[in-house]
């Protein structure tokens, strides 16, 4: 299927990630991946490489283009190159925190934080879910009590990608316990301060080059200039950003699929079996057949939402369906393709073994798909 959602800019762009992808993740991913971490200099890398602030301002260090698709081609990219587990701090760092600054913050707070995000000194991480409270983002139980000039942070996060690496910590706080969702508040937390840990790497089934960590805050003191946005309007900001979140995993979703799929048809041709090639028989030509169709209607669903998301339109309810459509087509892509790979299915030194662990989680994080069907209900007035 031929796309037209990108630009000769942004396939020029591509080259340039592509040998970005190739140089600076491919020679370590498989280290990265036994370490259950990346190195940190992967981010100065994609900071030099002028990946990580796209959309920031030209003054700040950015490049000035609010254009998502660029942030696509990063992770289509890392995809393309089956290293996708080693690319998404950068996603989450780009095309997830990034937003939080540059909508939020105050001229001052720009100035302070925003250029090392853009050249991959800094490292971000965004704190929501704690052990007691995942999809429902407004029973977090992490508090922050003034306290003259500071706020006085104690909980504890989990799950939290970036959380070994992270320098500056988004996170949602009651600033106000008794007020649900309206007293939720967002503090940029710096990892250096007194009472600020982290957990152990947590032992994923996948994505080990991802690094995801718990959080913990005991008394820690954070000046109250390092709140991000408006006291109390912390839930509706993350939730309005939410839509971005799920944009980037939908098309992180549908680039893995497409990717397990191209290993599977290869195999299918290659692979003999009572003498002619597993692809040749008619129940496989048909699987191979079902899953071409099932990516390419994904992609035009996705790459209009792309379209719109670059003109600023992206809607929260498409949002929600290309994030629980395309990440449940790419577990039934990958699955099918484990199956079709026979025994070599499960061993992983196979991409698609790979490609089915690590995607699993893809229906689960950045919102779970029946999340997601509750907020498309309820956009219908049901
Ligand atoms: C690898 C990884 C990386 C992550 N990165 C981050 C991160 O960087 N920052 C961060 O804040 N979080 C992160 N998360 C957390 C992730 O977003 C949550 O795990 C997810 O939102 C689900 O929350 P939960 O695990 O508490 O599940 P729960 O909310 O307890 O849900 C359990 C089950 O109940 C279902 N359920 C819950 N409510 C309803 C309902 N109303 N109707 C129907 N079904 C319902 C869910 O769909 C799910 O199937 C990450 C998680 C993982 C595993």
């Amino acid at each position: 299927m031929s796309r037209d959602v990108y630009t000769e800019d942004h396939e020029l762009y591509r080259d340039s990630v592509r040998r970005f992808v190739e140089r600076e993740v491919v020679p370590h991913w498989e280290r990265w991946e036994e370490q259950g971490r990346v190195d940190r200099t992967l981010f100065t890398a994609a900071g030099e490489a002028g990946i990580l602030g796209i959309a920031a301002p030209e003054d700040l260090g950015g490049g000035g283009v609010s254009d998502f698709r660029y942030n696509a081609i990063l992770s289509e990219c890392l995809a393309e190159a089956d290293v996708l587990s080693a690319g998404l701090g950068l996603s989450l760092q780009a095309d997830i925190a990034l937003p939080y600054f540059l909508h939020h913050c105050t001229p001052e707070q720009a100035k302070q934080w925003i250029p090392g995000i853009i050249s991959g000194e800094t490292i971000l991480a965004l704190a929501m879910t704690e052990p007691g409270a995942g999809s429902d983002v407004a029973g977090i139980a992490t508090t922050a009590r003034r306290d003259g000039s500071e706020y006085v942070v104690n909980g504890g996060k989990t799950f939290i990608t970036n959380a070994l690496n992270a320098d500056l910590v988004v996170t949602a706080v009651k600033t106000d316990p008794e007020a649900g969702r309206k007293g939720i508040s967002l503090l940029v937390i710096p990892s250096d301060l007194p009472g600020f840990s982290r957990g152990e790497k947590l032992a994923k089934v996948g994505q080990h080059a991802a690094d995801t960590a718990e959080l913990f805050f005991d008394d820690v003191r954070v000046p109250v200039e390092n709140l991000l946005g408006e006291e109390g309007r912390g839930f509706y900001a993350m939730m309005a950003h939410l839509a971005e979140e799920r944009m980037s995993v939908a098309v992180q979703a549908i680039a893995q699929a497409r990717r397990a799929f191209e290993h599977t048809l290869a195999y299918a041709k290659e692979r003999q079996a009572f003498g002619s090639p597993i692809g040749s028989f008619q129940h496989n030509r048909f699987v191979l057949a079902e899953m071409k169709t099932e990516i390419d209607v994904t992609q035009a669903y996705v790459d209009q939402l792309l379209s719109r998301v670059a003109v600023g339109e992206l809607d929260a309810t498409d949002a929600a369906q290309a994030k629980w459509w395309a990440t449940e087509v790419c577990q039934k892509i990958v699955d099918r393709g484990v199956q079709m790979h026979g025994g070599y299915g499960y061993m992983t030194e196979y991409p698609i073994a790979r490609a089915w662990v690590d995607s699993r989680i893809q229906t689960i994080y950045a919102g779970t798909t029946e999340i997601m069907k509750e907020l498309i209900g309820r956009s219908m007035g049901l």
